[in-house]
């Protein structure tokens, strides 16, 4: 009872206490918790120990790290006394029977479901959670009633983490991707819900049935999580669901990132995060972040392995936090391939869609690149036509970006679930 207390508690504060009218005023707050966030690593965690934590001009010294070294440290990292081999058994455990309770020490723990390999490991202490599902709620439910919501999550691994929202006032549910996905929808039919969450990948699935009828769900907000939102999905779900904005979550193993507004504008986090950009063109970044709050797993100089685009436009919402115009992927899938001057050519996973959704009549694809002169193309609607296309806006993206054109082979574009969904990737 009293974690939902807490829960509502945070919300108020986030929603109506913690907003900051001028970026002025949003700085000197990022400022003064950074410092706090400093001291504070220095004395809990043994990582940390022997960094300088006097002023914030000491922050630019501390060192950056990745998912790499946060698994790689993770035991002295922390500053609760995790074991890393003991919470990843927990984790696995969790995922493989479905059941996600049991806790280490008052620490839920749970893991990414990121690329191949390098699964993240994060855990959370009931007084982070807390603080989390205050912040979604503050960002998410809608303006004015914010009473009476019926949320429907969609996710591949739960942990106890969502669960925390549950209760009289907000209905929850999780779907659980990894179910019956027929089951799924008609359940989701019996529960009308007024928001749901779910990664791109179902929504289309969702927004298929809702076409031809098999459903009838009329949600007042959609958010997207978990996968890249890309614009023509977007703007399906916009018109099956006759929604004006489609909102996205940035949520990952680091965090609560960024959310839509109202105006439909991505904004960052920064009243919880510090972003540092590192850019790879002139206005496409990799984020580098510090949370402020995260007390138990400390994300410090954490660099994402994110593509941002930058958007110079204040948003009118009022919130004087950054704006991205989108995330545009994962800095792993920017395709290389072989100059025509013998020079390596790297290209962004936009302008490899854009090549493919030229086309006519594609909605589900995918784009991967196996090695420098081959990509496999997968289509759910193909002939010879789309074909030909495709292959001309390749030639012509080869020709303006001077690199040698790959040869491309055509696939059937299957569903599965089981794996996040990503239009373009790259094998490594
Ligand atoms: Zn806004």
């Amino acid at each position: 009872m009293s974690e939902k207390l807490n829960v509502v508690k945070n919300f108020i504060s986030m929603r109506y206490f913690k907003k900051f009218k001028t970026r002025d005023k949003l700085e000197k707050y990022q400022k003064k918790m950074l410092l706090k966030q400093m001291k504070y690593i220095k004395e809990n965690s043994e990582y940390f120990k022997n960094i300088k934590a006097d002023s914030i001009e000491d922050f630019k010294d501390l060192p950056l790290m990745d998912k790499k070294v946060m698994m790689e440290n993770f035991n002295k990292l922390n500053c609760v006394g995790i074991d890393r081999d003991k919470a990843l058994e927990i984790a696995i455990n969790g995922e493989k029977s479905r059941n996600f309770d049991e806790k280490l020490n008052n620490i839920s723990v749970g893991l990414s479901s990121g690329t191949s390999g390098a699964r993240g490991l994060f855990i959370i202490s009931d007084k982070e959670r807390e603080l989390w599902a205050g912040g979604v709620l503050a960002k998410f439910l809608p303006k004015g009633n914010i009473l009476g919501h019926k949320i429907a999550f969609f996710l591949r691994a739960d942990n106890n983490l969502y669960e925390t929202i549950d209760s009289k006032a907000i209905k929850f549910r999780y779907f659980d991707i990894m179910k019956d996905m027929n089951e799924n929808i008609k359940t989701l039919n019996e529960y009308q819900p007024t928001i749901i969450v779910a990664p791109p990948s179902v929504l289309l699935i969702l927004a298929e049935a809702q076409e031809n009828k098999k459903i009838n769900v009329n949600p007042i907000k959609i958010i997207s999580v978990a996968e890249v939102l890309t614009d023509e999905d977007a703007d399906y779900f916009k018109k099956v669901f006759g929604l004006k904005i489609i909102h996205q979550a940035y949520q990952c193993t680091e965090g609560f990132l960024g959310y839509v507004c109202e105006c439909g504008n991505f904004h960052i986090n920064e009243d919880v995060i510090y972003v540092e950009k590192e850019y790879i063109d002139k206005e496409r970044f990799v984020p580098i972040i510090t949370d402020f709050l995260r007390k138990s797993q400390p994300i410090i100089r954490y660099r994402l392995n994110d593509i941002l685009v930058e958007d110079k436009e204040k948003c009118s919402c009022g919130s004087p936090t950054m704006v991205i115009k989108k995330i545009e992927g994962r800095e792993d899938d920017i395709f290389i391939f072989n100059g025509i001057k013998g020079k390596e050519i790297t290209v962004f996973p936009d302008f490899i869609s854009r090549c493919v959704i030229y086309a006519n009549g594609i909605r589900n694809y995918k784009v991967v690149q196996e090695n420098k002169d081959s990509i496999t193309i997968y289509l759910d609607n193909m002939n010879e036509q789309i074909k030909k296309q495709i292959r001309s806006e390749f030639n012509t993206l080869a020709e303006r970006m001077k690199f040698l054109c790959p040869k491309i082979s055509f696939e059937k574009y299957e569903f599965n679930l089981a794996r996040k969904m990503k239009r373009v990737e790259r094998k490594k």
